[in-house]
């Protein structure tokens, strides 16, 4: 029989109860620390408290109202984007997937109203990934998610991650818009070197086609700046944000050029939730201490310990893992053993981690995690490696 809940999860058998910061409690009282935040998205921890005060705040006074009125939350939320971004202009969503919809149909329109409707094509990356509606599996074109929902959506074309002549041959004049993660999560951890996010960049003002930047994992402050393209000192014309802009709010939004979004006119678009006033008053107070200077370099400070402890665990455990890579605290913990016994191992050491794609473990600790935070996370690393893989005695 079918569970009442649609089982497309493998669960844990884990259930917790109450957040603290970094840790997770689960119902029998063990206390995890939480290296997943609920996959980037708790990213000033649990229960902060300026977000529960922002959020309690607006919840008295009020939940939603359509967008057919002023929104002063909305409003001061893409105020403050737009001042911290290449951004001229934003849609606010409630998810990444929706991101991921309305930057397709941006890119689409585009070159509808500039005269060239048959200009469709969108490019991206093998190992991609941008959500789950129609849009979201074309664009990513892995077997594992499309297989049966055809038919797909048409005109997206795929190239090897990192493959440069592939994607000269594939960027044309009939390309509409280039679509990639500055660091691919679900694909592995697999950050795209500066050198290629600005070779990206050149040829998309070669061809004209816009550039998507898909940020909903590796934004917000992962990386140790508010964007991660912002290390390439670049910009896209187009932006899909999401899980950490709500902090654990269910928000997203697409930020966009002036010239990218020119095309989209009062009905071209539309969300019934999206930027209502308590998704956007938690996000305004998101905004306001993740951008902040001081906030961002304290993540690249923890961010560094933290990168140092794991090369030392990964030379300590040859058995069990092979390599670190990633961003900031957008981290990849290559593995020999099975990735998914490896996060299992964590459980048993009350740590949560996340597997990826690559046989790769995920780390996204909440970015406010702290030193000593970092130094139990190491050792509870360690004591899943030694469960996995005995050091011999000595
Ligand atoms: C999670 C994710 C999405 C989809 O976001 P949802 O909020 O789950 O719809 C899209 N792109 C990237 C890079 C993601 O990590």
């Amino acid at each position: 029989m079918i569970p009442s809940v649609l089982p497309t999860y493998n669960r844990a058998e884990l259930t917790f109860v109450k957040g603290e910061g970094a840790w997770l409690i689960e119902a029998d009282g063990r206390r995890f620390l939480d290296l997943g935040a609920g996959i980037a998205v708790n990213a000033l921890g649990h229960a902060h408290p300026a977000l529960v005060a922002a959020l309690t705040e607006q919840a008295h006074a009020l939940w939603h109202v359509s967008n057919l009125y002023k929104i002063p939350q909305q409003q001061a939320l893409a105020d403050a984007l737009v001042a911290e971004t290449f951004a001229d202009t934003v849609f606010f969503t409630n998810s990444g997937t929706e991101s991921c919809e309305l930057a397709v149909k941006m890119a689409r329109k585009h070159w509808s109203a500039a005269g060239e409707p048959e200009r469709t094509e969108i490019v991206a990356f093998t190992g991609s990934f941008h959500g789950r509606s129609s849009a979201g599996i074309a664009a990513a074109g892995s077997e594992k998610m499309t297989a049966g929902f055809g038919p797909l959506l048409p005109g997206f074309t795929h190239v090897p991650f990192g493959d440069h002549e592939a994607l000269k041959r594939a960027v044309t004049e009939k390309t509409a818009a280039v679509i990639v993660e500055p660091v691919q999560g679900e694909g592995g951890i697999r950050p795209l070197p500066d050198a290629c996010l600005k070779g990206l960049r050149e040829l998309c003002d070669e061809t004209g086609a816009l550039l998507i930047f898909d940020e909903v994992q590796c934004g917000m402050g992962r990386t140790g700046k508010l964007f991660a393209h912002e290390w390439a000192g670049i910009a896209p014309d187009i932006m899909m944000v999401a899980k950490g802009i709500g902090g654990g709010f269910p928000l997203g939004a697409v930020l966009a050029s002036e010239s990218a979004a020119a095309a989209m006119s009062a009905g071209s678009h539309g969300s019934t939730y999206g930027g209502n006033p308590l998704a956007c008053a938690v996000g305004l107070k998101v905004m306001e201490i993740i951008a902040d200077p001081e906030f961002l370099a304290g993540v690249s400070r923890r961010a560094g310990l933290f990168r140092q402890r794991l090369e030392g665990l990964v030379a300590d455990h040859p058995e069990v893992f092979e390599a670190v890579r990633g961003a900031g605290l957008m981290l990849g913990l290559v593995c020999k053993a099975p990735n998914t016994e490896v996060v299992k191992a964590g459980y048993a050491a009350g740590l949560l981690t996340v597997p990826a794609a690559d046989n790769v473990v995920r780390l996204l600790p909440p970015l406010t995690i702290t030193e000593e935070e970092i130094g139990e996370a190491t050792d509870r690393l360690a004591r899943a490696a030694e469960s996995l893989a005995p050091a011999e005695a000595s």
